[in-house]
Formats: C-alpha cells, structure tokens, sequence
C-alpha cells in the first residue's frame, strides 16, 4: 500500500497532537509535532536571555539560531517521540504556560519558519507520516494526500488545556490559560508570514462534541479510504 502525507492544521488546544499519536500509531507513521519544534526555540531563547516579558531580543535569536539543533527521539515507553534541544530531553520543559506564552512571537520570526520549515520537509520527504501544527497543509507540505483543519471552542480548548498543565502538576489559572489560547490564535491567524488559515483542501473537523473515541475513528476511516485511492 503506499504510503501517504497526513497535515493536520488548526488551532491551539484542537487535540491535534492527540489525534496525529493515534493515527500514526494505528498506521506505522512517523509523528512529527511541529509545535514542540517551536517551543524548542522558545526554550532556548528563554534560557539565553533573549526573551522575558520586557525584553526580544530578535536579532540576536536569529544570529543564534545556528546554535540550535532540534531532534526526535523516540520513546519505547511514551509510545511517541520526545523533543531534544542540542541533545537534551525538554519534551516536559517545552510544555508550560511560560513557554506557551512567548511562542507564537518566536514563531512570527521568518528566519526561524524557514529553518523549521526545512527541517520539517526532510522529516517528512519519504511520506509516511503524520505531521501536526499551523501551516502544515498550506506551506510546508501542500501536496499532503490528507490534510484536516481542526476546530473547536475557544472554552473547550482552554478547558482541555488547563485540565492538561494541572494534571503535570503546573500551578495555572483558568483565566490564565484562555488567555493564552486567544492571544496564540490570533498572532498565529494574523502573522505575515505563513499565518494559520485552513487550506482550500482541507477538510474541517470540529471536535467541540467530540469524544477522543469517535474523533480517532472518523479520522482513521478518512486516512484509509485516503490511502486506498492514493
Ligand atoms: O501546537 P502547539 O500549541 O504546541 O504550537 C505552539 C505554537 O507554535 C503555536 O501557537 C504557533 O505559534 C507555533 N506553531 C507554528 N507553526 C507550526 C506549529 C506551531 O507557528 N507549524
């Protein structure tokens, strides 16, 4: 059978990496989670003191982003990829409100789209692969056999993610964390470059009155037709 491209785009919170786990899971993909790519830099740029909530430093990120090596390593155990920034593990690290919360400026950066954004195209140029994040669809694989756009209420996406950080153990508010998905939707809606937007192909999936059950399932029969007639 051959082997397909699966994009899926949308908002913060939408379940997206949720999903893209099962799916390439249920069909031997690789799973690549192009936020966490993101918030790597973030991360970096946090413990550099090149971001904090006075100061960007812009140019100096992008003269340092050749310092920045980003890596998957699957874990046995987790059942997934964690992410690596310059060989250590800060697939937990990248996952807070503080990194959520400058993410989406670092992200606004051209310089770093266009190193992440190539990164991306190699990970993924054998197909077989299942790739989540904001511009997937519409920038870094347009020829995606499938490609979802994911949906959902901004307060159910601000529940799920606050239900997340508490589970970690994150000392976060409600108020706090809606905050931070609207504020995130809309830089990453309305950025010069490679702004999120659904593709003209895509196919919309609101998952407000989802169960987990039914989303994996309907998404499943959506990748194997798709891969039957690829
Ligand atoms: O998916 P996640 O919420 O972890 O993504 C974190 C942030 O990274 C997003 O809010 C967005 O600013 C940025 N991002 C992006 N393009 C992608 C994936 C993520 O701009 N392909």
């Amino acid at each position: 059978m051959k082997n397909i491209t699966i994009a899926i785009d949308g908002f913060s919170s939408t379940g997206k990496s949720t999903v893209a786990k099962q799916l390439a899971k249920a069909l031997g993909y690789v799973y690549v989670d192009t936020g966490a790519m993101y918030r790597a830099v973030t991360f970096y740029a946090m413990h550099n003191g090149l971001i904090d909530k006075e100061n960007f430093n812009t140019e100096a990120l992008i003269q340092q982003l050749p310092n920045i090596t980003i890596t998957f390593k699957f874990n046995e155990t987790l059942g997934f990829a964690e992410v690596y920034l310059n060989d250590e593990n800060i697939e937990r690290k990248v996952r807070t409100l503080e990194v959520s919360s400058y993410v989406s400026k670092v992200a606004a950066i051209s310089a770093v789209r266009q190193k992440l954004v190539e990164q991306q195209q190699k990970l993924g140029e054998n197909k077989g692969v299942v790739m989540d994040g904001r511009d997937i669809g519409t920038v870094v694989f347009t020829n995606a056999e499938l490609k979802l756009f994911m949906t959902a209420s901004a307060k159910t996406r601000a529940e799920r993610r606050f239900k997340e950080l508490i589970e970690r153990g994150e000392i976060v508010r409600y108020e706090d964390v809606l905050q931070n998905v609207e504020e995130r939707d809309y830089i990453d809606s309305n950025r010069a470059d490679s702004p999120l937007t659904k593709a003209k192909d895509a196919i919309e999936i609101d998952n407000s009155e989802m169960s987990l059950n039914e989303q994996f399932n309907k998404i499943l029969k959506l990748a194997k037709v798709t891969i039957l007639n690829a």
